[in-house]
């Protein structure tokens, strides 16, 4: 298992987010964690990313601890790119120096840029365009660019859809699946969206009130949730 994550809890104060979740993933592969609104996907993604250390418990990346209790990676050492769920483009900025922000500057730079789009299926025409001039399916697009243009070894989107209409929802869905394949890289969606985790996912978990309550592969979570609860929440019969 390439990324781990052992009985990490979060509590803010005296709310407690996320209690003791236990997920593994393999390298190479996509996980989809499913869960209503409130029940702690991001905070769960941002413990992995960094951007917030665990109360109790360990983030680990290939054997190597990057985050417990006392001690943490920090964000940008982690080889983990995120994807925030408005994409979080830098308005200011061209679709090329959008991508090419965390990429050292170098001669082969502009060269990874026309990468990461060819693999995004984004045409070279809109490089100099700025993210307001975009679809919403191509900001989403830019911004899965520039989060694979450093070549991390994990990936994780936060309800990359969800901005979307339904018409461009599952073209964008689509095209990110075909880029996250080619590249290779492990990858981690978060989504309220039953739908979109099991067409997504290789493998699914559901996450409710900051608990992991099942994990497998989506057919068998489909087919036998353990309880009413994910029965009710994935439009399942029990
Ligand atoms: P989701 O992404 O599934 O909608 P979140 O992880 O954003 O859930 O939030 C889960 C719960 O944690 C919510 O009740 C939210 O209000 C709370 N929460 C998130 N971040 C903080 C924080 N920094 N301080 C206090 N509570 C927080
Ligand atoms: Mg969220």
């Amino acid at each position: 298992m390439m990324l781990q994550l052992t009985d990490v809890s979060k509590s803010f104060g005296a709310t407690t987010v996320l209690t003791d979740v236990s997920v593994a993933v393999e390298r190479g592969t996509r996980l989809a964690i499913v869960g209503a609104s409130g029940s702690g996907k991001s905070t769960l993604l941002r413990i992995i990313a960094g951007f917030e250390g665990p109360s109790t418990g360990t983030v680990s990346l290939d054997g190597r601890v990057l985050a417990n209790p006392v001690s943490t990676v920090s964000a940008h050492r982690r080889g983990i790119g995120y994807v925030a769920q408005d994409g979080a483009l830098f308005p200011h900025l061209t679709v090329r120096s959008n991508i090419a922000f965390g990429l050292r500057r170098s001669p082969g730079r502009d060269a990874r840029v026309r990468e990461v789009m060819d693999l995004t299926s984004l045409d070279l025409e809109l490089l100099d365009r700025y993210p307001h001039q975009l679809s919403g399916g191509q900001q989403q697009r830019v911004a899965l660019a520039r989060a694979l243009a450093p070549a991390p070894t994990v990936i994780l989107l936060d309800e990359p859809f969800s901005a979307l209409d339904t018409g461009l929802r599952a073209h964008t869905r689509a095209a990110m699946v075909t880029a996250l394949e080619r590249s290779g890289v492990t990858t981690i969606l978060v989504t309220h969206d039953q739908e979109e985790a099991l067409s997504f996912g290789q493998q699914l978990a559901v996450i409710s009130a900051g608990r992991l309550v099942q994990a497998g592969p989506p057919s068998e979570v489909f087919d036998a949730p353990i309880n009413a609860a994910v029965a009710e929440f994935l439009g399942t019969a029990l």
